[in-house]
């Protein structure tokens, strides 16, 4: 149990510390100009992040460790059989909730409903820190859900299901950074971990380019599953929706309604395209 007490300190910590570290890195070294203020972003996407957290609480009120802890037990699942090497188990699990995410990322932009509520995520014109955060409260409880059914089902250890919650906190925050690594870093990191230019173009406005690099943590379900793009220095990439790229940037309330209005609606204060 002493894997619980741990859970609520260590997830704040290495959401605190990455969100820090990549905000610190992107103003030393930004990778492109944002096309508003930070603070109107940070603010807006916050806003979106507390109301996710109080939805998500309120709706699963459960984390995935007590889920983990509460099926350890069981006589189904495959994670929890003494016969198995624990090593073996815990290498197995994280894989497999890394899966799980692939999974339930792809089937974001498979299905039409699905796609409307994660448009709200990739109309983002920019592509930052924060951006990792821009996630309608449905997405949020989507990806939780898939995460808890997902344990419940296997039956990993407490353990290798905290160590692949705070890994993926870190890699969320991380692969959104509007920073570049070096070159040398980026062949050796990128083998084993989603980089920002690699996830920078799954928000490409070129369909295909969003129709790949769909992975959380590590690029290898892309790779096996023929999703993969791998980075290219040279290209240039157009970030966020081919429909959101005038106008103005959708706000807070906008965001919350997105999924449920009209496909190709535009935010208030938005001049209607004329061509000249
Ligand atoms: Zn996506």
């Amino acid at each position: 149990m002493s894997w619980l007490h741990t859970e609520g300190g260590a997830s704040w910590s290495v959401f605190v510390a990455a969100f820090l570290g990549v905000a610190i890195w992107e103003s030393l070294r930004p990778r492109a100009d944002l096309s508003e203020s930070i603070e109107r972003r940070w603010g807006r996407h916050s806003l979106l992040l507390l109301v996710s957290f109080l939805v998500s609480a309120v709706l699963v009120p459960v984390s995935p460790m007590i889920v983990a802890a509460s099926v350890a037990g069981s006589r189904y699942g495959l994670l929890n059989k003494p016969w198995l090497p624990l090593a073996t188990r815990w290498i197995l699990a994280i894989l497999i909730l890394d899966l799980a995410k692939y999974t339930a990322h792809r089937a974001l932009h498979s299905f039409h409903f699905l796609w409307r509520v994660h448009q709200v995520h990739h109309s983002d014109r920019d592509f930052d820190v924060s951006t990792s955060v821009r996630a309608h409260p449905i997405e949020v409880i989507l990806f939780r859900g898939a995460s808890l059914a997902t344990i419940a089902v296997f039956a990993p250890p407490v353990g290798a299901v905290l160590v692949a919650e705070l890994t993926s906190v870190f890699e969320s925050f991380f692969s959104h950074a509007n920073a570049t690594l070096p070159a040398w870093l980026q062949r050796v990191l990128g083998v084993i971990l989603y980089t920002p230019d690699t996830h920078r173009i799954h928000h490409s406005v070129d369909i295909r380019m969003q129709n790949s690099n769909f992975g959380d943590i590590f690029p290898w379900w892309d790779q096996i599953l023929g999703t993969y793009q791998p980075p290219s220095p040279a290209a240039e990439i157009v970030i966020g929706l081919e429909e959101n790229q005038t106008g103005a940037n959708p706000g807070f309330t906008w965001m919350l309604k997105q999924p449920f209005l009209k496909p190709g609606s535009s935010p208030p204060g938005t001049e209607p395209a004329t061509s000249g």
